[in-house]
């Protein structure tokens, strides 16, 4: 499995798992945590979860499915703004502790900044992780501003990644918060790296996988693997939707095929509001 440094320079599998909505239909729950475990068979051992998605559910899910492997997991949560005071950062962690059914998180982010000053948040973030029930924290959905103030902050300068919204058709965070984060040596965790299936069903990124002979989903993944600080987080409940979107690996884009999807799905030519879903 290809790997990406955290700025403490741990490594981490470029390739993890998303679990949004997983868990929301008991039709599907076997199959998704089957392909969870197959995931980790097959390298993706990162899994990427919330105390948002399904209330809990999803948490709950992944829980199930990594009992037994948890050492095997690279596990990330993260802590709704509403919750993000600091004794409630506190306590949503350990709820989510007990629905993950585990004693630490690997990584714990700031769902998205909401009304609680970023210093509480820290403060709660800090103590988590000198208590052990987290090995590092981080963000999600902060732009440059944001990551400016709260990097100047007690605590703030070890912020472990930023997870963005981040794939072909969304490229505006190339034009300064992908550099700023970068001379940090922050990672980026792209998610919805498929536009929730937008991007699979573009006609461009359709032609271009066929002409270069791989699938959309798989080419929109590898066009995110080509960077070595992104890691992409795509969320699939079936197995062969897994194996398939792990093909990205397989598949390397050059030079000009970088080149070519520059043409169809152009950079940013000046600085964008950070987009989120
Ligand atoms: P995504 O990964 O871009 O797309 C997921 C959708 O694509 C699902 O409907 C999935 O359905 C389908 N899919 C996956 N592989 C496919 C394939 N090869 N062919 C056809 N369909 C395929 O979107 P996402 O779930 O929004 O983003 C990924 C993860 O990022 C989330 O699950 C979550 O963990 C995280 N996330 C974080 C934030 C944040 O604010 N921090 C926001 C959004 C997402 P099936 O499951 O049925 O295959």
């Amino acid at each position: 499995m290809k790997t990406v440094a955290l700025p403490n320079g741990e490594r981490v599998p470029a390739f993890g798992q998303g679990t949004w909505y997983m868990g929301d239909s008991p039709a599907r729950r076997a199959e998704e945590i089957a392909t969870l475990r197959l995931g980790l068979d097959l390298g993706a051992t990162l899994i990427d979860t919330a105390e948002m998605y399904g209330d809990g559910r999803a948490e709950q899910l992944v829980g199930e499915a990594i009992a037994g492997r948890r050492d095997e997991v690279f596990l990330v949560s993260k802590v709704l703004p509403h919750h993000a005071t600091r004794r409630g950062t506190v306590k949503a962690c350990e709820q989510s502790l007990k629905r993950l059914q585990t004693d630490r998180l690997d990584l714990y982010l700031l769902h998205w900044r909401g009304s609680v000053p970023f210093a509480e948040t820290l403060h709660a973030l800090v103590a988590l992780q000198s208590a052990g029930k987290i090995r590092h924290y981080g963000v999600s959905n902060l732009d440059l501003a944001d990551m400016q103030e709260i990097f100047e902050l007690a605590g703030g300068a070890a912020i472990a990644t930023n997870q963005l919204l981040y794939n072909l058709a969304r490229r505006g965070v190339e034009f300064d918060l992908l550099p700023w984060l970068s001379e940090r040596h922050i990672p980026v965790m792209a998610y919805s790296p498929l536009e929730q299936t937008r991007l699979i069903d573009d006609s461009k990124l359709s032609a271009f996988a066929r002409k270069h002979g791989m699938t959309p989903a798989q080419a929109a993944l590898a066009w995110l693997l080509a960077r070595d600080d992104v890691i992409v987080i795509p969320k699939s409940g079936r197995a062969e939707r897994l194996r398939e979107n792990l093909g990205a690996l397989e598949h390397p884009l050059s030079v000009s095929q970088l080149a070519e999807l520059d043409g169809l799905f152009p950079p940013p030519d000046g600085p964008r509001a950070l987009e989120m879903l």
